[in-house]
């Protein structure tokens, strides 16, 4: 179930079933010679987006489809929060979230450069209760699409050299199975990019002419995707169920 092609009512009616809720959070930042800019936020969409298929028990938010990228800014088309802007966004999220009544508030994350962000808002908002010494109402949970079970581990066996840690093959791979349309072909110059530290965005270009980091991203295919999607969102629906089982804040 898609909260963004809900009514109020069927989502107030969707509360006396249950007070989950799943948002795909991501980036718009480059990635690479043929990776969209998009590659971020579609991974964690296209992944809860086929979870609830067929289910009504399974509510998805809108995508939080802008993150904390500022060392892609040396990249046209990337869009970045700075870390408190992020942080108060992530916040007034969950407050609206929670407001209505949802006690549980589970992130599914498509970069990297988010985590330490979306933490920092969850200690935000859980500061709001400990210092004023009343219950804060709901938990949220960050969870990285690559870190679902099993996810991971296929991606080292479909691609065992080459991943790499940014344009990687496996989420362009996801992002092929998805749009089809949108494949685009490049030559790569090394085959695999280098590696390095991420600081500010003029030493990233430098570090990383063509934006890739580690990767080899020839070796994405749409089937490749295809099946990180199915595993995904197989175990996203068992990450989630747990989530929702835990004893309500
Ligand atoms: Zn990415």
């Amino acid at each position: 179930m898609l909260l963004a092609k809900s009514t109020w009512s069927e989502i107030e009616a969707f509360l006396t079933r249950s007070t989950t809720v799943v948002v795909p959070i991501g980036s718009n930042e480059q990635h690479g010679p043929t990776g969209l800019l998009g590659t971020d936020w579609m991974c964690p969409e296209i992944i809860a987006h086929e979870a609830q298929k067929d289910r009504d028990d399974l509510l998805v938010a809108p995508t939080f489809n802008i993150g904390m990228a500022q060392h892609h800014l040396g990249f046209p088309g990337t869009i970045s929060l700075r870390p408190t802007t992020f942080i108060a966004a992530i916040g007034d999220w969950c407050r609206s979230l929670a407001g209505h009544g949802f006690t549980k508030i589970y992130f599914l994350n498509g970069h990297g450069g988010n985590v330490a962000t979306i933490e920092a808002a969850f200690s935000e908002l859980y500061a709001e209760a400990s210092f004023s010494q009343r219950p804060r109402g709901f938990a949220a949970k960050l969870k990285n699409w690559w870190d679902l079970e099993g996810v991971n581990g296929l991606a080292m066996v479909q691609f065992p050299s080459g991943h790499g840690s940014h344009a990687t093959p496996s989420e362009i791979a996801v992002t092929q199975w998805a749009y089809p349309d949108a494949i685009k072909i490049a030559k790569y110059d090394p085959p695999v990019a280098p590696t390095g530290p991420i600081r500010e965005a003029a030493d990233f270009r430098k570090r990383f002419p063509d934006g890739r980091m580690g990767s080899d991203p020839a070796q994405a295919t749409p089937e490749k995707g295809g099946a990180l999607v199915k595993l995904a969102a197989e175990k996203l629906l068992k990450d989630v169920r747990a989530f929702s089982e835990e004893a309500a804040p």
